[in-house]
């Protein structure tokens, strides 16, 4: 079944790049990873895959699609992208289901739930018509157009967000919407929240290694892509140096991260001393970002070896190269989804601190790829960071792996296969799920066998 537009559909569209060539991938994946790639997309020539989320810009789930669109249109697959609309309103309280979808308590009124969430829904209902054989829906924004008679073909809900203890306020009433899709995706089996009756798939978030950022510099070049910042900011590209990257946001935790530095400083006098240096950005619309800025800047005092750079100029090639040039890098959020920062580091070849929360245990193999920690655990923290400043043969030995692990488990065509097998799937070309099912049978999968054998159908719907 083709993507559609009848003429109604006023979703914004994102068109791929179309020039990329499978082929470009070989550096990371070697020939047998591109053609096997390639065979599994050989039936699927034609085929749709449609996705819709909330904005084409900025978050991980842009990030993602930007990347793994082109190649799967490359292998032949009508791959999609929609964006619906909303406004401010509307994505404020989309800001607090996710936040509760984490677990995390915040007021939400029942208004909010239904009037300015739902009467967003409709108005997108009403330019919508989307028929594809996949359809993946990103996160609860667009969820709600589930009921609305727009979207037509196998739809799969891919959550991004941690909903292993959602709020049962949120939960409930997303839940119906999730049980009408033909399936789910979540990160790690312990996101999946309770209550769903639909099948459930695995699939990670992955890096793209020909974005900018996941460019893999020579130690050489990564330094002179930081020396004009390293020398506005004074920083001496001779001493080592522990990065944390991500938003200043309270659940990353900077504070500890700080803690931590301040710790191994007071007990430990490092000839040449190691810089900590945070990177992050905040958005202008959210006042807690640039709170948490204000209060690590009065935390760290006049100490002179640790930086706090904010929104820095040429962003993904300053992030790519200052991961290269760490020692370590410390991410030790108090939640987390993924923890996109620790697959880009770990790329890098850096290896990483990281906290025994959501995603970044996928990543971080204690002792391997880098060292797991407890988020408010500051003396470990600290230990652990001694560990890679006294070790730096240890650091390497890490770093290596590390880049290994992502190479193998997360670089985006491993995505794009994943996506691809639930397409043969879904379209028929496979009779079995793929191997990242994480549910037995599920409940609509009994009935519409019931069903089918009840009229002299077989499991394919087709009749006998
Ligand atoms: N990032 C960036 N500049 C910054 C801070 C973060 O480009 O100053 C990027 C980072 O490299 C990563 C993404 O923002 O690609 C953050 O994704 P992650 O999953 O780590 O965290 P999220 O912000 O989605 O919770």
């Amino acid at each position: 079944m083709p993507y559609t537009d009848d003429g109604n559909n006023r979703l914004a569209s994102y068109q791929p790049d179309l020039t990329l060539n499978p082929e470009d991938y070989i550096s990371y994946i070697g020939k047998e990873g591109v053609d096997s790639l390639k065979r599994l997309a050989e039936p699927l020539e034609g085929k749709s895959w449609a996705n819709i989320n909330s904005t084409l810009d900025g978050g991980g789930v842009a990030e993602i699609l930007r990347g793994a669109l082109p190649l799967a249109r490359s292998l032949g697959v009508d791959a999609r992208w929609c964006v619906m609309e909303g406004n401010d309103a509307f994505f404020q309280v989309t800001k607090k289901y996710h936040n509760l979808l984490q677990g995390i308590e915040q007021p939400i009124s029942l208004e909010e739930i239904f009037n300015t969430y739902l009467d967003t829904i409709e108005l997108n209902a009403q330019h919508t018509h989307i028929s594809s054989d996949m359809i993946v829906v990103h996160d609860p924004q667009p969820l709600g157009l589930l009921t609305k008679g727009v979207l037509f073909g196998n739809i799969l809900w891919r959550c991004h967000i941690d909903t292993s203890t959602p709020s049962q306020v949120v939960w409930r009433f997303i839940l119906p919407y999730v049980n009408q899709c033909t399936g789910a995706i979540f990160t790690m089996p312990s996101f999946v929240g309770p209550g769903l009756q639909i099948p459930v798939y695995e699939i990670s978030p992955c890096i793209d290694p020909r974005a900018v950022k996941n460019r893999q510099y020579a130690e050489s070049e990564a330094r002179d892509v930081l020396s004009v910042l390293f020398k506005e900011s004074k920083v001496d590209p001779d001493r080592p140096i522990l990065a944390a990257i991500s938003r200043y946001d309270i659940h990353k935790n900077q504070s500890t991260i700080l803690k931590a530095f301040q710790k191994l400083q007071a007990e430990k006098r490092y000839d040449p001393q190691p810089y900590l240096i945070f990177v992050g950005n905040t958005v202008a619309d959210d006042p807690e970002g640039s709170d948490m800025l204000d209060q690590l800047r009065d935390e760290a005092g006049d100490d002179p070896n640790v930086r706090i750079w904010v929104n820095v100029e040429d962003n993904d090639r300053v992030i790519g190269a200052l991961m290269r040039v760490a020692r370590g890098f410390v991410h030790v959020s108090t939640r987390e989804g993924f923890g996109l920062v620790v697959a880009e580091a770990l790329w890098q070849g850096t290896p990483v601190i990281g906290s025994r929360v959501g995603g970044i245990v996928k990543q971080v193999i204690d002792g391997e790829t880098g060292y797991l920690v407890d988020p408010l655990d500051v003396d470990t923290i600290a230990s652990r960071m001694a560990r890679l400043l006294d070790d730096p043969e240890e650091a390497e030995a890490l770093g290596a792996r590390a880049r290994e692990h992502i190479r193998k488990n997360y670089l985006l065509p491993d995505l794009v296969r994943r996506y691809l097998m639930l397409l043969r799937y879904y379209t028929g070309v496979d009779r079995e799920p793929p191997p990242f099912r994480m549910n037995g049978k599920a409940y609509s999968e009994t009935i519409d066998m019931i069903r089918a054998r009840h009229a002299g159908l077989d499991d394919l719907g087709i009749t006998k």
